[in-house]
């Protein structure tokens, strides 16, 4: 395996752990080995939309030991998704559990601490059962693989640039936009396929309604810096990332004040630095926003590098991810 070349891409592992939900239950974790999962043409999933999805990552620190970052987060959230779509939600204790198990089965695609390469770690939760009416299904399955990821930053911790377009929304105000469904990401395919076309990294979507207020990057949370500040948008069609909630604890830690609260495009100038953050990149900084529609241009970087505050944050983070500075919440779950 050339640990350093990898990219965010499926490659396949040994392993896989599934559990069912049938007649009221759900059964044991059970491993599999096949990459093909078989379910009714008409499950709900399929036709309905019925699933939710996580994604957290595993990491080999210099001390070889593998840590699991903020598990219970991944496992409560992916519970409220369930929730929200009338899907029988997955119990905290066995996610943890099968996460655990996933890791430990595939220990062998944990890349070494030096490539700087994760283990990208995908629950799945799909209803199965088949329905032709719109209904909940009786079934579902809970599944989870893991494939090893390269570092994001392959060229150094660069900012992207992001585009403003008004035609295209994410997610609507009480919609599916706080939760981890498939829906939404659709919902963003062809906006996102335009920006790359464009020559941008992602689309910075504006609130639904009034297109007045920053909502989400792409599929990432957007933050701010001013001065001592660290603030980040609130709404009703933002995914709360687990990302973001670390540093926010980070910043707070930094003594810098935190708001989350909502944030007019036309403060955008009134930032020194911004970005988006997400399991994925951690941080992506962002050097300039286009406004598609004004023609506006929002600067931030200088000389294409990250902000002072941005990089503190990532590095700390992931010193935190890594097992290379003390983790005083205990975010990190160690794996034997
Ligand atoms: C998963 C996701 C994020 C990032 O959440 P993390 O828990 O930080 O990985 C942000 N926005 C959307 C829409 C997402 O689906």
């Amino acid at each position: 395996m050339n640990w350093s070349e990898l990219s965010f891409g499926y490659l396949p592992t040994d392993y896989n752990v599934r559990c069912y939900y049938r007649d009221g239950k759900w059964g044991d974790l059970e491993v599999s080995s096949s990459e093909n999962i078989t379910m009714h043409m008409g499950a709900t999933c399929l036709h309905y939309g019925q699933e939710a999805f996580e994604g957290l990552k595993a990491f080999r620190g210099p001390d070889e030991k593998i840590r699991v970052f903020r598990v219970d987060e991944n496992a409560k959230r992916m519970q409220t998704s369930a929730e929200a779509i009338l899907m029988e939600a997955f119990p905290v204790e066995k996610f943890k559990e099968a996460v655990i198990k996933a890791v430990q089965l595939n220990k062998r695609f944990v890349p070494p601490f030096e490539s700087g390469a994760s283990l990208y770690i995908r629950p799945l939760l799909i209803g199965t059962g088949p329905k032709v009416g719109v209904q909940p299904s009786d079934e579902y399955l809970f599944i989870i693989f893991v494939t090893p990821v390269g570092p994001y930053f392959k060229g150094g911790f660069k900012p992207a640039n992001m585009v403003i377009m008004r035609e295209y929304d994410r997610a609507a105000p009480h919609g599916t936009g706080t939760i981890k469904v498939g829906g939404n990401y659709a919902a963003s395919l062809k906006s996102g396929e335009l920006a790359h076309k464009m020559g941008y990294a992602s689309v910075l979507y504006l609130d639904a309604r009034e297109k007045k207020y920053i909502d989400e990057c792409g599929a990432a949370n957007f933050f701010m810096i001013k001065g001592n500040t660290y603030a980040t948008p609130e709404s009703t069609s933002i995914l709360p990332s687990i990302t973001n909630k670390s540093l926010m604890q980070l910043a707070k830690d930094m003594g810098m004040t935190v708001e989350k609260r909502p944030i007019a495009l036309d403060e955008l100038e009134d930032f020194e630095e911004v970005g988006a953050c997400g399991t994925a990149a951690v941080i992506t900084p962002i050097g300039r926003i286009d406004d598609a529609d004004t023609g506006k241009q929002y600067e931030f970087a200088t000389n294409g590098q990250a902000g002072p505050v941005c990089l503190k944050l990532y590095q700390t983070l992931r010193g935190i991810q890594y097992g290379e500075l003390p983790d005083p919440y205990g975010w990190t779950t160690i794996i034997d």
